[in-house]
């Protein structure tokens, strides 16, 4: 009996180093595209299939990181938050807190920061900052209005000016109709705005904002830092997983975005020079990760129009080999028939069928 536990604990120590070394190697070969941390990252190339190095690399706890980044939620309240700050390339960073990231870029004459997320880790941010830079936030600038990202920027007004889409106060109004004045509290409204593109400069380096027109939201902004060739994008693009915001019902929170719509904003962001993206959750991508994002959101939509059209019910369309080449994406499942059915009752609302409800899933909020 003895013995036999003994087998038991060994057996286990086994598996457990098997584990870690899996793992850790993981971490070390997903360098290529989405690394950071050992040295400059290197970009371009097809997207292949598998994993990125997550944002926070390899600490603070790979263990806890990783669940987060494979998908999971938050972590339970009363738990530290996961946290980690990570050079992306040359001053410009990523900051990951839980499952959700930002980024800044150091100047000689202040940082450049974008969501601020939320006043517990802006508080935390300003310090870290503080201590490690020895320079100020002197801008804000929000990718969306949504309040997990964009609350908290009232820690940096004292020094920074706060950008975003002119579009933002409009949404912010309806997010607060939406989710009550309690949850959009701490949205410092912007100082700036702007409608198409706009370029600040500091400190001898600038970072492009650029409206890819509406899709998740109607104010949305990416960031293009050029000179270093990286992106941030939040909510409408994520790095190797399925088309992930909702679609129907309502087609976006507070927007009217078409199937078309959202293929724009793809292309939009292709269109701009970078190689790297920092995305609002998950993963580092590359641009191909984007063109892959985008080509699995045109064949699903023109597959769902398709069958629609040819008088076919969301189940059969499910049951096709539609998509069935992206299934190695993360989260396939359940997101492949969610989407579809979401895509096949926006159809149902927009070309008049309303005979057979499709019976979309309520909206995720990314
Ligand atoms: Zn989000």
């Amino acid at each position: 009996m003895k013995r036999f536990k003994s087998a038991g604990v060994i057996g286990g120590i086994l598996i457990a180093m098997v584990l870690a070394v899996a793992l850790y190697a993981q971490g070390l070969g997903q360098g290529r595209g989405g690394g950071q941390g050992r040295g400059q990252a290197q970009g371009g190339g097809e997207a292949q299939r598998g994993p990125y190095l997550p944002v926070n690399g390899q600490e603070p706890s790979l263990a806890v990181c990783y669940g987060l980044l494979a998908g999971a939620r938050n972590p339970p309240p009363g738990t530290a938050p996961c946290r980690a700050i990570t050079r992306v390339r040359g001053d410009l960073y990523s900051v990951q807190v839980n499952r959700y990231n930002t980024v800044f870029l150091v100047t000689p004459a202040g940082v450049i920061l974008a969501d601020p997320i939320n006043v517990e880790t802006a508080t935390w941010l300003k310090e870290e900052i503080a201590q490690r830079f020895h320079v100020p936030v002197k801008y804000v600038v929000y990718s969306e209005v949504m309040q997990d990202h964009s609350s908290g920027a009232g820690v940096f007004h004292d020094t920074a000016e706060i950008w975003a889409h002119a579009d933002l106060p409009k949404d912010l109004l309806l997010e607060t109709e939406a989710l009550g004045a309690d949850r959009t509290k701490d949205i410092v409204p912007p100082d700036k705005t702007y409608t198409t593109r706009q370029t600040l400069t500091l400190g001898g380096k600038s970072v492009v904002l650029m409206h890819p027109g509406i899709n998740h939201s109607n104010d949305a902004t990416v960031l293009l830092f050029p000179a270093e060739r990286v992106a941030f994008i939040v909510d409408f693009i994520s790095t190797r997983r399925p088309f992930a915001s909702e679609l129907y019902p309502p087609l976006c929170k507070y927007c009217t975005a078409t199937f078309t719509d959202w293929i724009n904003s793809f292309k939009a962001v292709e269109a701009l020079d970078f190689d790297l993206f920092v995305a609002g959750h998950g993963m580092v991508g590359t641009k191909a990760d984007v063109t892959l994002y985008r080509r699995f959101f045109e064949e699903m939509v023109t597959g769902v129009t398709n069958g629609f059209k040819a008088g076919e019910t969301l189940e059969q369309i499910q049951a096709s080999d539609l998509l069935e080449s992206y299934s190695w994406l993360l989260g396939y499942n359940p997101s492949r028939n969610q989407k579809m059915a979401e895509a096949y009752a926006y159809l149902q609302a927009t070309q008049g069928n309303k005979t057979a409800q499709a019976g979309a899933p309520a909206a995720s909020r990314h």
